[in-house]
């Protein structure tokens, strides 16, 4: 059932476009049927929950991805274990990560989170942001930009979620463009359980799916 969900999603994502099964909320146990199934890269969003499935999993070859809202205290149980951060979401959050890429001797790969959504609450950057972000790129060589990530619109409108990735992909399309010297900025992770099909005609290279893998 699990494994049919993921070899499904998969048959249908093009090749070059990456799966990270969510596993945020759901059991140790899933994620082991996933990863038998042959899934290696999954996603967390709570950096205890992450915690605790780490000690609980034996897999050493998994790819983690963190995904969800990170507080600076919380550094230290995440940055050594995921090979990539998507969700930042504040020039606090990118500051300390840099740091902590300093210290360890090792840039972190991440995803800078962009605001394309509708809702008012939701976290990211806005497009000057990322803009003041990346022509200071220089100043932060504890993280190595990789791309953005977005969520589209809470809406059953897929017009809507078409716009939103739309604007995303093309915004990723100029700033690839304007700074030709970060060789690593190439990812676009957008595209959940209900949206996926929709990113991956927007320029997705990496897709986030839980609830159709999972639940
Ligand atoms: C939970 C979550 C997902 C996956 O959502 P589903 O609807 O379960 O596919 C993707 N991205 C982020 C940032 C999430 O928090």
């Amino acid at each position: 059932m699990l494994a049919d969900n993921l070899n499904s999603i998969l048959n249908e994502l093009p090749s070059g476009v990456k799966l990270v099964a969510v596993s945020k909320y759901y059991p140790v146990e899933s994620i082991i049927e996933a990863y038998a199934a042959g899934q290696r890269v999954f996603g967390e969003s709570r950096p205890q929950e992450f915690c605790r499935k780490l000690s609980e999993i034996p897999f050493k070859d998994i790819e983690w991805h963190f995904i969800g809202h990170l507080q600076t205290n919380k550094l230290k149980m995440v940055l050594p274990y995921v090979t990539m951060v998507e969700s930042v979401d504040s020039l606090h959050l990118l500051q300390e990560i840099d740091k902590w890429g300093r210290t360890a001797g090792r840039p972190v790969d991440i995803l800078l989170e962009m605001h394309i959504g509708a809702e008012e609450t939701k976290q990211g950057f806005h497009e000057e942001d990322v803009l003041d972000i990346l022509f200071n790129a220089d100043n932060y060589p504890g993280v190595r930009f990789r791309g953005l990530m977005g969520m589209a619109s809470n809406t059953d409108d897929e017009s809507v979620v078409e716009a939103d990735f739309q604007r995303i992909d093309a915004y990723m399309a100029y700033l690839v463009d304007l700074f030709p010297e970060l060789t690593d900025f190439n990812q676009l992770s957008i595209g959940m359980s209900g949206d996926w099909r929709i990113a991956i005609r927007n320029g997705a290279t990496i897709v986030r799916i839980g609830r159709a893998i999972f639940a």
